[in-house]
């Protein structure tokens, strides 16, 4: 394994950014960088640091899986538009070798994906062995936007907590650990972010005039994941609310949630399955 950096944080970001039932939302930070005294530069210096011991793990994973494990890992990633999900993507994500992971971006259902069970197309993306998964937006959607939207119906809406719960202790249990990030953004700085997209032409095609229909409903919405964290916060899925005002923050604390999560799987190297001395004799021979 290559070198062991422990942590930029004054203060473990698993305890600080940890959601506890019973907290509101709005009494959490978009702005702070909680736990940590760097500034940007610093954060880019701490973030490539990271970059190593992530790349050291997911390969880990990856021979881990190859030779018969049975771990992976499932990062969840929701938040407002503009929130900064896809610089995750780039920027944490990025840092691994891209064929050990799986990213889906789940979008509006499709007409046949809505006449299944919602959990249906979530769990047909879920990571196989030695592999990272990722869900840009997820299956939260599904008691977000379609609770404030109305999409389905009450009763509809208060079964899915129950499902996700259910759904995520079967996913745990089968061997993956899973990371659920909530990107925690303020709501004047949404607005300047999507200021930025509507002000540069090459930033348009990120825009959609329904983004300003979801920030219209902002205290729905933020009520509508206050119910989804509170309900489906357990200690096999648990959820941490990453303040993303400062992207630099956000992506530094969820590099350190990921490196956290792939070393909280303990592997090791798998050991050869021929003998090594044997190989390097006829190496040499040839
Ligand atoms: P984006 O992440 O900007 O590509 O937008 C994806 C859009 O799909 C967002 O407006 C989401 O609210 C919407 N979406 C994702 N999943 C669902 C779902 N299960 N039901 C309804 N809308 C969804
Ligand atoms: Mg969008």
């Amino acid at each position: 394994m290559g070198r062991r950096h422990d942590s930029p944080f004054d203060l473990p970001p698993e305890e600080t950014l940890r959601f506890v039932p019973g907290t509101r939302l709005e009494d959490l930070p978009t702005r702070a960088t909680p736990g940590y005294r760097g500034d940007k530069r610093r954060a880019r210096d701490d973030l490539a640091a990271y970059g190593d011991e992530l790349s050291d793990l997911q390969e880990l994973l990856f021979a881990d899986g190859r030779t018969g494990g049975t771990r992976s890992v499932l990062l969840v990633l929701q938040g407002m538009d503009t929130s900064g999900k896809g610089g995750v993507l780039r920027k944490v994500v990025g840092l691994v070798d891209p064929q050990g992971v799986d990213i889906s971006s789940f979008g509006p259902p499709t007409e046949e994906e809505a006449a299944q069970d919602f959990l249906r197309r979530v769990e047909q993306r879920l990571p196989v062995p030695g592999r990272i998964g990722v869900f840009d937006r997820s299956h939260y959607e599904d008691v977000l936007v379609q609770r404030v939207e109305g999409l389905a119906p009450p009763e509809e809406i208060e079964r899915r907590y129950a499902a996700i719960v259910d759904f995520e202790q079967r996913i745990a249990e089968s061997g993956t650990t899973l990371l659920k990030v909530m990107l925690h953004l303020g709501k004047d700085e949404q607005k300047e972010r999507l200021t930025e997209r509507l002000d540069r032409p090459e930033k348009h095609w990120k825009f959609s005039p329904g983004d300003l229909d979801a920030r219209a409903r902002w205290d729905d919405y933020r009520e509508a994941y206050r119910i989804a964290l509170e309900r489906t916060a357990t200690d096999e899925a648990p959820w941490f609310v990453v303040p993303c005002d400062r992207k630099w923050y956000a992506r530094l604390a969820v590099a350190h949630l990921l490196r956290n999560a792939l070393r909280s799987l303990d592997l090791t190297w798998p050991r050869a399955d021929f003998d090594v001395a044997a190989q390097k004799a006829r190496l040499a021979a040839s």
